[in-house]
């Protein structure tokens, strides 16, 4: 499958890993905007992004979010920002669902 995500779990492209289990992978954004700028993905495609959770693939976004909370205290993170683009209109760039990790710095207040 010709997804950047699907190649990054694979290990054909090079990623900076900070957390792996049998469902999720996290790495450090290649782009950062931020100090931290981590990417938390399922490694099952689920394409194209949160418009396609379902009943039937929605558990492991909860445990997306439990390895968020986990990475932001392991960054010494108190204040952060959980971002999911959805369409290239909202900026999303891979069609592979993906949760962004951004802190370290001070963050806007305007969301869009
Ligand atoms: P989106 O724009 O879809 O919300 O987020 C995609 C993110 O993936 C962008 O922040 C971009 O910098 C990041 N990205 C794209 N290709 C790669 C890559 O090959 N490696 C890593 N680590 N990040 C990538
Ligand atoms: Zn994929």
């Amino acid at each position: 499958m010709d997804c950047i995500f699907c190649k990054i779990v694979a290990g054909d492209i090079p990623s900076t890993k900070v957390y792996e289990d049998d469902t999720v992978l996290a790495f450090r954004d290649i782009n950062p905007q931020a100090p931290t700028h981590i990417l938390v993905i399922p490694k099952e495609h689920i394409a194209n992004g949160a418009a396609d959770i379902t009943a039937d693939n929605a558990a492991v976004v909860g445990h997306i979010f439990e390895i968020i909370a986990k990475l932001a205290k392991e960054e010494g993170l108190s204040d952060f920002r959980v971002v999911t683009n959805n369409g290239e209109g909202a900026g999303q760039t891979v069609p592979h669902l993906h949760f962004h990790l951004l802190g370290g710095r001070t963050l806007g207040v305007e969301m869009g």
